[in-house]
């Protein structure tokens, strides 16, 4: 779909709110209130969206939550997305764990490509950051990731200045193999911003550290189609990216709508402005589904970025 020059054609659809993790940037220790079982979307309801969406232009889906793997039966979604007309590029973003135990039927089901969240290579940090995870277990996600040919492989990571001390175990990763590390800055979002705010590096900062490490050059994207910068050292493989939504606005080239897992359309990471579409989903009513997103897109403002906007839902619930 387009809003005068720009083209919105990437949904971000989160399956659940549940996390089988609880990161001191994305949840409280106690985790929050989940949806009701009743109000989370049927993966039918979420197939007949995508359905109604790709027939008015979107093209790429990305799954995601809370955790979508701890989610039944994620592979039958990915089976029904992938035969969608329209649909030419379906993506998972998780936390890996899982990952092993589904890598393989989730490709063979048609998943292209996944992000997987690792934070650090320190596994008492990470059992710390993620509040009790195995970052073992997280890295033999990656190694599932490889083996399923699930590529580009990606890995998210939120840095701070506690881990910046990491950064070359990270550019580490990038030599040898084509595996591509993002760097995402801490975003206030929700419940998380006023409990666990976590001073994240700029871009700048870090690409000046990164500069003390080699000849770093601007590398082309290695597939995708968020707003990441990439770079990468001279014979390298893999490459180095940077999410950098609070030092670098890039409101104005957003491609995204995004579903949570509740029905609820948002157009904005860090806006409340949501347009319920449960309800013609569950109707199965492919006229109002379309007319609720053209309503959703209408409303995105493509500039909205305001760090003290409080968004009522945190990350997990959201999708990030
Ligand atoms: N559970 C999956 C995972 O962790 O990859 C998918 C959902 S998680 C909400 C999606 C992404 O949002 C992760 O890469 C996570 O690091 C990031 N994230 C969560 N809270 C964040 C925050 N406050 N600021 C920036 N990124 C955040
Ligand atoms: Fe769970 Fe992902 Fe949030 Fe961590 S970032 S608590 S893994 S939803």
């Amino acid at each position: 779909m387009s809003r005068g020059r720009r083209i919105v054609d990437y949904l971000r659809i989160s399956v659940t709110d549940r996390c089988n993790l609880r990161c001191v940037y994305c949840m409280p220790p106690e985790g929050v209130e989940c949806i009701p079982h009743e109000s989370v979307l049927t993966y039918e309801e979420i197939a007949f969206f995508v359905r109604v969406a790709a027939d008015l232009g979107f093209s790429k889906v990305r799954l995601t939550g809370g955790e979508p793997l701890v989610r039944r039966g994620l592979s039958w979604l990915v089976r029904q997305l992938a035969v969608t007309p329209g649909i030419v590029d379906i993506s998972l973003t998780t936390n890996g764990i899982l990952l092993p135990r589904y890598a393989e039927e989730l490709k063979a089901a048609g998943l292209n490509r996944v992000n997987i969240s690792v934070d650090t290579f320190d596994p008492e940090r990470y059992r710390q950051v993620t509040r009790g995870g195995s970052l073992e277990q997280a890295l033999q996600g990656v190694e599932a990731a490889f083996a399923a040919r699930l590529t580009p492989v990606k890995i998210n990571t939120v840095l701070t200045y506690e881990t910046l001390d990491e950064l070359p175990a990270f550019v580490a990763q990038t030599r040898e193999r084509p595996l591509h590390v993002r760097f995402i800055e801490w975003m206030p979002v929700g419940g998380c911003g006023p409990t666990s705010p976590v001073d994240s590096p700029t871009r700048d900062e870090v690409i000046a550290r990164l500069s003390t490490m080699g000849r770093l050059q601007p590398a082309p994207s290695p597939g995708g189609w968020g707003p990441a910068r990439y770079f990468t050292f001279a014979g390298y493989r893999g490459t180095l990216g940077f999410i950098s939504a609070m030092s670098d606005h890039f409101c104005g080239d957003c491609n995204r709508l995004r579903l949570t897992a509740d029905g609820k359309l948002k157009n904005c990471l860090f806006s409340d402005d949501e347009v319920e579409v449960r309800e013609p989903l569950r109707e199965e009513n492919a006229q109002t589904t379309a007319k609720r997103i053209r309503e959703s897109l209408e409303r995105k403002t493509f500039n909205r970025f305001c760090v003290d906007h409080a968004n009522q839902r945190g990350m997990s619930q959201i999708g990030g």
